[in-house]
């Protein structure tokens, strides 16, 4: 949102590009009013939204996703403008998961969001018990700057699709101004079903004060405490998608030519700047050092570019540079604390220059006295710690507070599954990483302090739903023989029917059905 009557939230900011420095341009922070504005449109898109079916919302969402196939390349020119991502990565982790996930909804969401027919007790009979989903109002979607185009557009479809409208606010580092309104205005996708606010910290403190039905947060640990914190004033339901570190075990059976290229991509892509990176790569004993070896070869055969010239036009690139001088920063700051405790660098470790562009690193010799152990690094540094045996590999892979995903390589897929079940973690990919967030059926979200609450999938729907049950009895003369008034008969039949019904079974159902008899002369009203 552009313009304001009412005085700025914040002053305005720049939006640069990280590689080359330039100002792409400049947003003014909205004002009160404009909030108060944007909320009232919500409103109004909500009505519109709740009264249409699943599948209309669909037709509508479907039409965006023809836009976006159509203007891809546009769109990944404005990603990698202000991510410093390369070409590739923006096309193949921004773009297609937000299409896969329209067409896995286009598939499957009638049928997830229909009414639902529920078993009903014997105790019961005679009624019928169902569940609605229905959508739950105007909602606020806040995104973080590592893949800012489908960590915004993944829960926006999934909210309009549950029949919410959206107020999206996108990070301060990187807002893509204008994308999302121009492509709804280029599919013809109504307007007031999707806002975006641009600003900062303060902005997205001020929009929660309006109290949206919910607030579905994507970004660090710390401001998703202060999120909380905020919505718990006012009871506002909140989902908290945020950091981790996020460990690969490794066991001595993989082929580790596989296994090696494997912990290089989930550690690298996106420079490491991915929640569910590989920062942890825990190997087993008797291959640790073959590992090593392999790894730091592979990083090295890279394609890799230093300095401030644009790489945009670049389709061979493969890491681009991070997106922010203060995540730069924190990876110099993790990596000169481990060095001075001892950590071995086998290979980065230093910026060639002043640029963004930071050298994929591999570290071992890591300890818990390191910050580099346990913080999230968010940068393209994997660490390698060896371990001895499946319990130790648990252990360490536990040790932590993050739980966001994690990875188990190994030939013996009884093993695997052993350790993926036996790690506390939201997704676990074996023999492979990064690969449940690629199928959009499978829900997505952390456990411990990575956060709550699961999107995408079936999952994802309910997230955005207010989940009401429904029983249905007849119109009748009759009351409920447990309503007035209570007597010492009723007592007693009460507690027989109690036991009958927990027997079960053929006697069970032959014992209810006779003290439902009995209950019978209560129901006289
Ligand atoms: P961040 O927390 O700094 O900012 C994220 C968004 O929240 C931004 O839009 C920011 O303006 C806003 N914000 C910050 N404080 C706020 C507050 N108090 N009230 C309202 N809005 C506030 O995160 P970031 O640096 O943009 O993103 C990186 C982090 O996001 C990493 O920790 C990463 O692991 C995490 N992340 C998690 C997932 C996931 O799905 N679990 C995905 C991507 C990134």
């Amino acid at each position: 949102m552009a313009g304001t009557a009412s005085p700025p939230i914040s002053p305005s900011f720049e939006v640069t590009n990280p590689r080359t420095g330039a100002v792409l341009y400049t947003v003014d922070e909205p004002g009160p009013d404009d909030l108060a504005a944007v909320y009232s449109r919500a409103r109004k898109g909500f009505e519109r939204l709740r009264a249409m079916t699943i599948a209309e919302r669909l037709h509508e969402v479907g039409k965006l996703k023809t836009y976006i196939q159509e203007h891809k390349e546009t769109i990944v020119q404005r990603i990698v403008d202000e991510t410093g991502k390369p070409r590739i990565e923006a096309l193949m982790t921004e773009i297609f998961p937000t299409l896969d996930l329209i067409q896995y909804y286009e598939k499957s969401a009638v049928k997830i969001l229909r009414d639902q027919k529920m078993p009903t007790p014997l105790v019961m009979m005679g009624k019928k018990s169902k569940i609605y989903y229905e959508p739950l109002g105007p909602v606020l979607i806040i995104s973080p700057w590592n893949y800012p185009f489908n960590l915004s557009m993944t829960p926006i479809i999934t909210a309009i699709i549950a029949g919410n409208s959206v107020i999206a606010k996108p990070s301060e580092h990187t807002p893509l101004r204008g994308l999302i309104e121009e492509i709804m205005e280029g599919a013809g996708f109504p307007s007031e079903f999707i806002q975006v606010v641009y600003g900062a910290k303060e902005t997205g403190k001020a929009l929660i004060d309006h109290q949206p039905a919910k607030v579905f947060f994507t970004g660090s640990e710390a401001a998703g405490r202060a999120i909380m914190t905020q919505s718990a004033q006012y009871l506002i339901p909140v989902e908290l998608e945020l950091g981790g570190k996020d460990p690969m075990v490794v066991f001595d059976d993989v082929t580790l030519p596989r296994a090696v290229q494997g912990a290089l991509w989930g550690g690298i892509t996106n420079c490491g700047q991915t929640c569910t990176s590989v920062e942890r790569i825990l190997v087993h004993a008797p291959v640790v050092d073959a590992f090593i070896d392999q790894l730091k070869t592979a990083i090295e055969g890279l394609n890799t570019r230093d300095g401030h010239e644009d790489t945009a036009q670049d389709k061979s690139l493969d890491v681009g540079c991070m997106t922010a001088d203060f995540q730069v920063a924190k990876v110099e700051a993790e990596l000169a604390d481990a060095v001075a405790k001892g950590a071995v660098v086998h290979c980065g470790g230093k910026r060639s220059d002043d640029s963004n562009a930071f050298p994929p690193t591999l570290v071992s010799n890591v300890d818990p006295s390191m910050d580099i152990y346990s913080e999230e690094t968010f940068g393209p540094v994997v660490t390698v710690v060896p371990f001895t045996d499946e319990a130790e590999a648990v252990k360490l892979a536990n040790d932590g507070r993050y739980g966001l995903s994690a990875s188990v390589w190994s030939a013996d897929d009884e093993r695997a599954d052993r350790v993926a079940r036996n790690i506390v973690t939201g997704n676990v990919s074996i023999n492979n990483v990064l690969a449940t967030q690629g199928n959009s059926a499978l829900p997505f979200g952390g456990t411990k302090s990575s956060g709550m609450g699961r999107y995408k999938g079936p999952h994802g729907l309910y997230a955005f739903s207010n989940v009401k049950s429904i029983l249905i009895d007849k119109n009748s003369d009759k009351k409920e023989p447990i309503w007035y008034p209570y007597t010492e008969e009723k007592y007693g039949l009460i507690s027989a029917l109690i036991d009958a019904s927990i027997q079960g079974g053929l006697g069970g159902f032959l014992k209810t059905a006779k003290i439902g008899k009995k209950l019978e002369k209560f129901t006289k009203t």
